[in-house]
């Protein structure tokens, strides 16, 4: 029997909407894509994106940038993070988070993960009291948020400022409130991969008017800050744009064109990608062997990746079973492994953290731990078709022979 396959690529994502590719031409050809750059009257693609996108989260401030870290590095630097504080954040999640954290002139303190790759509550709450830190980077690291309740209240108590990284969240609420608003400050990527696709970018948006302040002055503004519609009075920045550096890190009216065609479809993209998530998860909760995360019932998330374990697999039996499901068109990527690859790459590969936090139960979560991406150009019934190879691949390795029957 030959075996089925998958065709279709991992990395293919739907193209921008005809109205963004046509606004976008538009920016073009007026040449001002700087986003200061306005002819009397006009609003600029990156002003009304801001508020656009924070009205979709019923925010009073947004500012868009040049990434999702740099969103996350100016969102330290405008709460007062100073050279040398430690900075609480989950082990789990993208090198850009350590980084931002890094460029801040933060120290990172990592926090456990637990079984469905949320930030371990009671590893938090111990490492708030040892580092005395006061700031959590809460990265909800593949579209999996924690307990908010829990950790607003944890926060509180330790009087920590939390900032949600949101680049996985964005469309997602807990208990009926949107992701990225538990926080002082949210930060959220436009890059290729995530729920938006400018190729690069980010927002970061909060209620803080101080903060907001600084971090319009942080990211490149000039003294151009009154052409931001999602920001504060031009009173509040009486001292700040004298006190702030500039770290230049802009978005321009190119990409802001072409977020502002998605954003009215972002719900909608929510919900496909839920259906298609959902069709996967359906059908390896068909195979005993594979251990999925339970998802709360207080979360409503946005199901753009999927993880599962199987703690039945030996160490050196990992890399075929990736071998095999690649070969049928499967493209999973494995959080375990010692050296980092591609986007993927585990704590303690983050050397310049210079870090001698050991985190065994991170470790032996991640160590059976993989991930697929869903791509919106995949369907439903590719979905079902790519559960049916990993499943299958799963048996290869995990079930006993089958004693051979004489033929007859
Ligand atoms: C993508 C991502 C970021 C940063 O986004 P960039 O826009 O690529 O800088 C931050 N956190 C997580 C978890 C991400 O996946």
């Amino acid at each position: 029997m030959t075996k089925l396959t998958f065709k279709k690529p991992f990395t293919q994502q739907e193209s921008i909407p005809e109205a963004g590719i046509e606004r976008a031409i538009e920016v073009m050809r007026s040449g001002r894509l700087h986003r200061y750059n306005v002819v009397e009257g006009e609003t600029a693609e990156a002003a009304l994106l801001e508020t656009e996108f924070a009205a979709y989260m019923g925010q009073q401030y947004c500012l868009a940038c040049s990434s999702g870290g740099y969103a996350l590095h100016i969102a330290l630097k405008a709460a007062g993070i100073q050279a040398g504080d430690p900075v609480l954040t989950n082990a789990f999640t993208l090198a850009p988070v350590p980084g931002a954290i890094n460029n801040a002139g933060g120290v990172p303190v990592l926090i456990e993960i637990d079984e469905n790759y949320c930030a371990d509550l009671q590893h938090l709450e111990q490492m708030m009291q040892e580092s005395g830190a006061r700031y959590f980077m809460i990265s909800h690291m593949r579209g999996h948020i924690a307990d908010m309740d829990a950790i607003a209240e944890l926060c509180e108590k330790y009087n920590v400022i939390l900032i949600e990284d949101c680049a996985h969240t964005m469309g997602a609420f807990w208990k009926g409130k949107k992701s990225g608003t538990f926080g002082k400050i949210a930060c959220f990527s436009t890059q290729t991969y995530k729920h938006l696709n400018s190729g690069e970018g980010g927002f970061l948006t909060t209620d803080d008017a101080d903060i907001m302040a600084r971090a319009v002055m942080h990211s490149g503004s000039y003294m151009l800050f009154e052409r931001h519609d999602a920001a504060p009075d031009v009173s509040v920045f009486t001292d700040i744009k004298l006190d702030t550096p500039n770290y230049s890190g802009r978005m321009d009216n190119l990409r802001a064109a072409i977020l502002r065609a998605q954003l009215p479809q972002l719900d909608e993209n929510c919900r496909r990608w839920n259906e298609r998530y959902q069709a996967l998860e359906n059908k390896l909760s068909g195979n005993p062997a594979i251990q999925l995360s339970i998802r709360p019932e207080q979360e409503t998330y946005v199901g753009s990746s999927l993880q599962f374990r199987v703690e039945d697999l030996k160490p050196y039996q990992i890399d075929s079973f990736i071998q095999n499901c690649s070969s049928r068109g499967v493209e999973l990527k494995w959080f375990g492994g010692k050296q980092p690859h591609g986007f993927t790459s585990r704590y303690d590969s983050w050397r310049y953290l210079n870090n001698q936090q050991h985190l065994p139960q991170t470790l032996s979560i991640l160590a059976t731990t993989f991930d697929l991406r869903i791509p919106l150009t995949f369907e439903v019934e590719d979905m079902k078709l790519i559960g049916e190879i990993i499943s299958d691949e799963v048996g290869a390795f995990l079930v006993v022979p089958l004693i051979h029957q004489p033929a007859g």
